[in-house]
């Protein structure tokens, strides 16, 4: 390839563009364009010719799956004209959920890289420009290519599938809980530590770009009667598209929730993940009500590896498609639930 290759950056918002107008430096607000991100970066234009762009100023926990596939429009976009890899920055909060919902969709063999930042650009060490640096020279290595979307975070690459958010303050906030990073930027050389490999992107629908169907997540507690589950069940047929459930352990949950799962599943799909933080849903080692075997044996859906908020973009994103057949819905999990 001659000339300087193209990196698209696309900015979302999150405390990367946060500033504060407080003297005290407080409550700061997404305010940054997607140039002055670029603007920050010392170096950066010696490296890639950027095209950045302003693609929403929001704090992460207000963006949603249509802006988010709205940006995967933009970014499909941008490598149809010819750049050589993607990077969108966005806030830390729901990035994890970002990165793979474009993940599930992203169709095409150059970079996605999503990026973000820990501490805002006015304080002492702020991140952000040392991570858009690392996405970015990660988006033009050609060794990026066909790994779907990554997460570049202090220095560390992340598969979008596993990478979560697990500290709510500090700057290494990112990990992947299960499997560890696969990647690592080192004196601006990208080494990845696995062979470029992924699983095959789902079909969006025509036309599907906005829609939005609604994929509750339920989270188990001790003492769980299945009184939110019931809840959203009374809301009647229109109500849910399907139902995630965060549960204990291996994927468990009480035997009066149990009651409840049944009921729920027999009206829409219901997948249960493991609200651990690591590690699968169990198969077959537990048989008690609650149990891995009895759920399933009640028509719900391991979710395999995934985390709840990962479970639950799967399953939103099958809904895209209408109604999920349960026996669609295991060979879904089972492909992209585990590694
Ligand atoms: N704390 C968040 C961040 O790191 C705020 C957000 O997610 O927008 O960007």
């Amino acid at each position: 390839m001659t000339g300087t290759p193209t990196v698209a950056i696309g900015a979302l918002g999150g405390t990367i563009a946060s500033t504060s107008n407080a003297t005290d430096g407080g409550e700061i607000v997404p305010t940054l364009s997607a140039e002055r991100l670029v603007a920050a970066v010392p170096g950066l234009g010696e490296i890639a010719a950027i095209r950045a762009e302003t693609l929403a100023q929001l704090p992460s926990p207000s963006l949603d799956e249509p802006t988010i596939l709205r940006t995967l429009g933009w970014a499909r976009a941008v490598v149809d004209a010819g750049a050589r890899g993607v990077v969108v920055t966005q806030g830390t909060d729901t990035l994890e959920e970002s990165a793979y919902l474009l993940d599930l969709f992203w169709d095409r063999p150059e970079p996605l890289v999503v990026t973000g930042a820990m501490r805002s650009p006015q304080v002492a060490g702020a991140d952000g420009p040392a991570n858009l640096l690392t996405a970015v020279r990660c988006a033009l290595a050609s060794v990026s290519r066909e790994r779907g979307v990554l997460v570049a975070f202090d220095d560390e690459l992340h598969q979008a599938r596993w990478v979560a958010k697990t500290d709510s303050m500090s700057t290494s906030a990112f990990r992947s809980p299960v499997f560890g990073p696969i990647g690592r930027c080192v004196e601006g050389e990208v080494v990845y530590a696995v062979p470029a490999a992924r699983v095959p992107p789902l079909r969006l629908p025509p036309g599907q770009e906005t829609g939005d169907p609604r994929v509750p997540l339920v989270a188990t507690y001790l003492g769980d009667d299945g009184y939110v589950l019931d809840a959203i069940r009374a809301g009647g047929a229109n109500g849910v598209d399907g139902v995630v459930i965060a549960g204990f352990g291996a994927g468990h949950v009480s035997a009066r929730m149990a009651e409840a799962v049944g009921r729920m599943a027999g009206r829409v799909p219901v997948v249960f993940a493991s609200r651990t933080g690591s590690g699968p849903t169990g198969r077959a080692m537990y048989g008690y009500p609650g149990s891995e075997i009895d759920l399933t044996a009640r028509g719900a859906v391991g979710a395999g590896w995934l985390s709840p908020v990962k479970a639950r973009l799967l399953l939103w994103a099958l809904a895209l498609h209408g109604p999920v057949p349960r026996s669609d819905l295991a060979a879904e999990f089972e492909l992209r639930g585990r590694p």
